[in-house]
């Protein structure tokens, strides 16, 4: 997966942030950037990959594409949210490690994951991008799971619009308003 995983992990987060917020001080905006951070963490290997490990490796076989790796940090920043008595930085790292988590799960779609490792190092994908084109990122945009990214995307948007945007006034309230400005206009006092 190429740009569906930071829509993936807003979709998700905004759809966690009303449940899991009463149990912590944490601000919608902290809560939606830790799972959007989450959601694209893992494939910072991209970085050691280019730079250090000049390509030798895949880099869904570096350890941040482990899903065991992730699974661990999830459980322990679960059990410190039950554990603890101040629940925002459980609270943070949680939605994180599951965004992160959710990468390893969208990655197996065509990207390859290697669903035992350490122990095994089998790679699972549900389908394979056969390389035709050139250069390499050609075949995933011409694939068809990039039309599952590009869904992604548009629900982020849509989530985005009916979460963040200004809602419109209820009609009674837009009505109370409209009487005060009328009654400001002909110099009558209101009840504000
Ligand atoms: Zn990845």
């Amino acid at each position: 997966m190429i740009i569906g995983h930071a829509p993936a992990g807003y979709i998700i987060s905004t759809y966690l942030f009303p449940h899991l917020s009463p149990a912590a001080s944490v601000s919608r905006r902290t809560f939606l950037f830790a799972g959007v951070a989450g959601a694209v963490a893992p494939d910072i290997d991209m970085l050691y990959f280019h730079l250090v490990d000049h390509r030798q490796h895949l880099h869904h076989s570096y350890f941040t594409h482990f899903p065991s790796f992730w699974a661990t940090l999830l459980v322990l920043a679960f059990a410190w949210l039950v554990a603890a008595r101040a629940k925002a930085g459980p609270l943070v790292l949680l939605v994180f490690f599951l965004n992160a988590f959710v990468h390893m799960v969208l990655d197996t779609i065509v990207g390859g994951i290697e669903w035992m490792a350490p122990l095994n190092s089998t790679s699972f994908s549900f389908a394979t991008v056969s390389p035709r084109f050139q250069p390499w990122w050609l075949n995933f945009f011409l694939h068809w799971s990039f039309l599952l990214e590009i869904a992604l995307v548009l629900w982020a948007i849509v989530r985005w619009r009916q979460t963040e945007w200004p809602r419109p006034l209820p009609r009674h309230h837009a009505a109370i308003e409209d009487n005060q400005s009328a009654r400001r206009q002909r110099g009558e006092p209101g009840h504000e």
